[in-house]
């Protein structure tokens, strides 16, 4: 059986970090959205500068770009046993869609975990990471427009994810390896 889990949460919530982890415990294949959007604006790919200035102001990426964008990655990856989906769903569309394209491949969402951390240490942790990463899209402002997005479009997923079976709440706050194994154990939980 394929494992799909989506690794649901604002931004700054740890996804990413987690992610990676999970990723390599269980042998899948971690698919973040916005490293490989990122990836395309440092390279000046003609996608890469459609995107590089919505990005850059914390705005959403049209959903019909990134709906292409999944749909390679997972017709590329049909061996691997699993993927983390991080940062993709982020609307009620791309969730629908994702949601069409799994049925298309005869496989389905396994777990969707939502990540919760409370707003004032997103804020931290996103201008700690500005310092660290030098992300352009960490600046005190941006990062406002980030989390307003996030309210606007992607919140509004809990409601649609959160009668399905696999749907789980982890505490995203504490030290790493703890959220971790809380998280392992969400995954291996039975359903
Ligand atoms: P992230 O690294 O996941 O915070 O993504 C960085 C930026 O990439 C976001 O602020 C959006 O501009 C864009 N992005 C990444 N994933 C998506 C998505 N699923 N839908 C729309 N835009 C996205």
């Amino acid at each position: 059986m394929m494992n799909i889990l989506v690794l649901f949460g604002p931004p700054g919530a740890g996804k990413g970090t987690q992610a990676v982890k999970i990723a390599e415990k269980y042998g899948w294949k971690h698919v973040s959205t916005g490293d490989i959007l990122r990836a395309e604006v440092s390279q000046a790919t003609p996608l890469g500068l459609k995107v590089k200035s919505s990005m850059e102001s914390g705005q959403l990426v049209s959903d019909e770009l990134l709906i292409q964008i999944m749909e390679s990655v997972l017709l590329k990856n049909k061996e691997i046993p699993g993927f983390v989906l991080d940062g993709f769903p982020r609307t009620i569309n791309q969730a629908q869609e994702l949601d069409k394209m799994l049925q298309r491949l005869g496989w389905g969402i396994s777990r969707i975990i939502s990540l919760n951390v409370n707003e004032d240490e997103l804020v931290k942790r996103l201008l700690i990471r500005a310092k660290e990463q030098g992300r352009k899209d960490d600046t005190e402002e941006v990062i406002k427009n980030r989390l307003v997005q996030y309210h606007q479009f992607t919140k509004p997923l809990l409601d649609y994810y959160k009668n399905h079976p696999g749907f789980r709440d982890v505490i995203g706050v504490g030290d790493i390896e703890g959220i971790f194994k809380l998280l392992c154990k969400a995954i291996e939980a039975e359903k």
